[in-house]
This record gives C-alpha cells, sequence and structure tokens, in this order.
C-alpha cells in the first residue's frame, strides 16, 4: 500500500508480477486499494508537461510565489 513504510501484511496489496512491476513504488494506496498519492514526488518529472505546468502553477499561488526552501 505504501512503499514507503515496511513490508508487512498489513501494507501490501496483493497483484501478480505484471500488475506490480507497472507500479514500482510510485503510488500509496489506501485500504480498497484506490491511489491516494505520489510515494515519490519525483515521479512528477515523468508527468506530461501541461500537468506540470498545473501543478507549478498551484504550487505558486500556495507558496505565494516563494521558494519554501529558501529561509525568511
Ligand atoms: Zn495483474
Amino acid at each position: 500500500m505504501n512503499p514507503n513504510k515496511p513490508l508487512v501484511a498489513r501494507n501490501i496489496i496483493p497483484q501478480c508480477q505484471k500488475c506490480n512491476r507497472g507500479d514500482r513504488n510510485r503510488w500509496v494506496y489506501d485500504e480498497k486499494g484506490r491511489v491516494i498519492k505520489l510515494a515519490d514526488a519525483n515521479f512528477v518529472k515523468n508527468f506530461d508537461k501541461e500537468v506540470r505546468e498545473i501543478i507549478y502553477r498551484i504550487l505558486y499561488k500556495e507558496f505565494n510565489g516563494k521558494n519554501p526552501n529558501l529561509k525568511k
């Protein structure tokens, strides 16, 4: 379910090798097997430019155009 957590019974969604390979630990799932978020934020680099621009606009607005990694 969450590749960032230990591989224990309550954190596993049984699936065949083919299905599991496609995921490559990119997503976090809820208890019903639905994707709820990215497991690794770097995966956004693989999104289409249009989607990355939308994400950028969302984050730009959220952080008021300021880099949240810079100290005030
Ligand atoms: Zn399968």
